[in-house]
């Protein structure tokens, strides 16, 4: 496994770059992890963030990552604390990424 994928949903379809200051990255109450510049958005995210949609961007998160929200409590939670802070540390306009069609051998 290797190249991009979406920072959000985790989807290997990745067309654009969001920039973003470093910040720590809540994972579970007692772990945190540091995020370092940029994120990258597929198609389906960078809309829902373009819309500023946090509900639908977390309804996509938790359903490809098998996330159960109807359950609420911590993980949901977490996830909206995630996405509020990617909104609060972006830093501009998305760049759009373009891949190379034939798969890049890495040499
Ligand atoms: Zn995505």
């Amino acid at each position: 496994m290797s190249g991009p994928v979406c920072d959000f949903c985790a989807s290997r379809e990745v067309l654009w770059e969001y920039p973003a200051r470093d910040f720590v990255l809540p994972i579970v109450e007692t772990t945190s992890f540091l995020s370092l510049g940029g994120w990258c958005a597929c198609q389906k995210c960078y809309q829902l963030i373009e819309e500023g949609d946090a509900e639908g961007l977390k309804k996509r998160i938790a359903i490809q990552h098998g996330i159960d929200l109807s359950r609420g409590g911590a993980v949901s939670a977490l996830l909206s604390r995630q996405i509020q802070e990617f909104f609060q540390y972006r830093t501009g306009p998305p760049t759009r990424i373009y891949q190379r069609e034939a798969p890049h051998v890495i040499e």
